[in-house]
């Protein structure tokens, strides 16, 4: 679960994290009246729930309460990445000396924690990633042990951060940690973490993205989910209990249990496809959800094939069948679709669909090179 920006500093600020003073308003006016309490020059924010608001236009400074009312009605307005902005938040402008990278991830191959900095933060640290990744520093953090001192000082010392920062920045490393391990986080990440113009550091952007499966360990976090501001196909495959990841590619699937999903993707890859998405629709499922996930799938423009793939075991194929099949009568279905359905119940599921207009498959290869096929 992504937390918005200003839900992320709050957090951060807990854990004794410099942020700028600030406000969320949900209209021009307020944003004006924010504005004024803090003296004037602000930044206004868009609060949405992807990164690159800068490059989108969705973060302008002021310089005083009026300007800041008009940044904010024109923002309130954009739609960034799809989404539209509900909410901005109103933050006393930061004179920035230099902005720097700071971020905390899980690193599954190592199978632990890793901390990431870089000189090079602001708005490319993605840039820096894919171009010079030598500029962004690591240290693994031990579970057990958490983030040590030292650990924190090598990053300051590899950034190249003045000596004079560095108490500084080991404090922020630490609070970031703690807010990472606290809330059972997959993603915490300042950036930027700015020097500034009265050289102290302040978290000038921020996001959190939380563990779903540990929410029901932190009933306080969990309500902070803004179901309005989450992308349709997120709400939409949480609320018919779908697990979905959209991906690059052009073959949509649609599988039933997560190791198969991921299965038929690598099958989809070896045979020289590219899946669209993961989507695995779970046991038991109904033809409701069936048909949810495939609205899901083939809402997405660049998907030319979908392979179906079930393996009945709990689920039943004739159900998934009718799932389809009720499904078609709802979307329009405008990519060829292979199925492959195996298990319980399959004749039955086949008989089904051998009325309409599906390209069958017996084995998981065949469906794969059929899907891959149709959609060239
Ligand atoms: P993002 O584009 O979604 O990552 O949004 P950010 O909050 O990171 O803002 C993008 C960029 O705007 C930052 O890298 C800064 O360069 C700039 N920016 C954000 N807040 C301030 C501020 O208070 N003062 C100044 N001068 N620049 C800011
Ligand atoms: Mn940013």
């Amino acid at each position: 679960m992504k937390l918005h920006e200003h839900q992320s500093k709050t957090l951060l600020a807990s854990n004794g994290i410099p942020i700028p003073r600030g406000q969320v308003a949900a209209s021009a006016r307020q944003a004006r009246a924010i504005a004024r309490d803090l003296g004037g020059r602000v930044v206004v924010k868009a609060q949405v729930l992807v990164g690159g608001r800068g490059k989108a236009g969705g973060v302008k400074t002021a310089v005083n309460a009026r300007e800041a009312g008009k940044h904010a009605a024109e923002i309130l307005s954009l739609r960034i990445a799809g989404l539209t902005v509900q909410k901005v938040l109103v933050e006393e402008a930061a004179v920035i000396r230099s902005e720097i990278y700071l971020g905390i991830t899980n690193d599954r191959a190592a199978r632990r924690p890793v901390m990431m900095a870089s000189a090079g933060g602001g708005v490319d640290i993605e840039q820096v990633a894919a171009q010079t990744p030598e500029e962004i520093l690591r240290e693994h953090i031990d579970p057990f042990l958490g983030i040590r001192g030292f650990q924190a000082r090598n990053l300051a010392s590899g950034i190249d951060l003045p000596r004079s920062h560095w108490q500084e920045f080991i404090h922020v490393a630490l609070g970031l940690h703690q807010t990472f391990v606290q809330t059972d986080a997959t993603l915490a990440e300042i950036n930027p973490l700015v020097v500034t113009d009265e050289e102290n550091l302040l978290a000038v952007d921020a996001k959190l993205v939380l563990d779903e499966n540990a929410l029901l360990r932190h009933p306080d976090l969990a309500e902070l989910r803004d179901v309005d501001a989450e992308a349709g196909d997120e709400a939409e495959a949480r609320e018919h209990g779908l697990s979905h990841v959209a991906l690059d590619g052009y073959i949509g699937c649609m599988v039933n249990g997560a190791g198969l999903a991921m299965g038929t993707m690598d099958i989809v890859k070896h045979f020289g496809g590219e899946p669209a998405n993961f989507l695995d629709i779970g046991g038991g499922a109904s033809a409701e959800k069936v048909a949810a996930a495939l609205r899901i799938i083939l809402r997405d423009n660049r998907v030319r094939a979908l392979l179906i793939n079930i393996f009945g075991g709990i689920t039943r194929c004739d159900e998934v069948a009718r799932g389809v099949l009720a499904a078609m009568d709802e979307v329009e279905v405008r990519v060829p679709m292979v199925v492959r359905l195996a298990g319980t119940n399959e004749e039955e599921g086949r008989r089904l669909l051998a009325e309409s207009d599906l390209i069958t498959a017996s084995s998981l290869a065949e469906a794969a090179q059929k899907a891959i096929t149709a959609a060239a």
